[in-house]
């Protein structure tokens, strides 16, 4: 069946150039439910542009960020670092969250987190000149674009 169906999709692209991509099967619906948005806020800078290598939300200093996807805290520091302080959070598929230029850290390394869970606040450490979080979601060695991973909109 798999092969059956990157078949077809391969099919559908070659025949239909620019074709919208398939509607999620319920699998990948069940899964995106388990995922949320970071922080709430204004996207100020999307994944991509000028070699961004995350996106930002912007709001004000304090704001919450809550872990995007259950995962374990692999690191935690009030880094000096661009990034400013950050956490970092593998999940059960090996990818891993970052969030960054935090004001505030509640979360350590080796915590289990759950979606939704309180994990910092929002802040302008490291290169940064106004408040906002860096999300950033790496598949492993590479950052993709967090759009597509995470309703962030
Ligand atoms: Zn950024």
């Amino acid at each position: 069946m798999k092969y059956l169906r990157i078949a077809l999709a391969t099919l559908a692209t070659l025949t239909f150039s620019g074709v919208t991509a398939p509607a999620a099967s319920a699998d990948t619906q069940s899964v995106r439910a388990e995922r949320t948005c970071p922080a709430e806020g204004t996207i100020s800078q999307r994944w991509g542009v000028n070699g961004h290598r995350g996106l930002d939300i912007r709001n004000s200093a304090g704001t919450m960020i809550v872990a995007a996807r259950n995962g374990t805290v692999t690191y935690s520091s009030n880094s000096t670092t661009a990034l400013g302080y950050h956490i970092i959070v593998r999940h059960s598929d090996g990818s891993r969250t970052l969030y960054a230029h935090l004001r505030l850290r509640y979360a350590a390394v080796g915590d289990t987190v759950y979606t939704n869970q309180l994990i910092g606040e929002m802040g302008s450490t490291g290169n940064a000149t106004a408040s906002h979080l860096h999300f950033e979601v790496i598949i492993g060695s590479t950052q993709v674009n967090p759009q597509d991973h995470y309703p962030c909109r």
